[in-house]
């Protein structure tokens, strides 16, 4: 069976410092979710927990992603090289969305 490997986007900036998983501008979690259920493309892996999370040798990548709206999207994957991710009022947005 042939198959087909998708791959995935690194989280190249993220502004939300409020995040247990940030460190001066760069997300260290192994991989982040993106969308809610109403096709809003907020990063569902923000933590405001007060310990701090993640690998700070990595830069995250994006584990998946819920917005099929987007042109960057391919089977709930995303398929952008890099993302930018930040703060857009009182939630943590993927700011590099681009409606189809
Ligand atoms: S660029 Fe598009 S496909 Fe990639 S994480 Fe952001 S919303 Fe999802």
């Amino acid at each position: 069976m042939e198959t087909t490997k998708l791959r995935t986007g690194q989280v190249k900036k993220c502004d939300a410092s409020q995040c247990a998983y940030n460190t001066e501008h760069q997300c260290h979690a192994l991989a982040i979710t993106i969308g809610d259920e109403q096709n809003h493309p907020m990063c569902d892996t923000y933590c405001s927990a007060s310990v701090k999370g993640g690998d700070l040798n990595i830069m995250a990548g994006v584990g998946a992603c819920k917005i099929s709206e987007c042109v960057f999207n391919a089977a709930l994957e995303c398929q952008s090289p890099e993302i930018v991710v930040g703060p857009t009022g009182d939630e943590v947005d993927c700011l590099t969305f681009t409606a189809q």
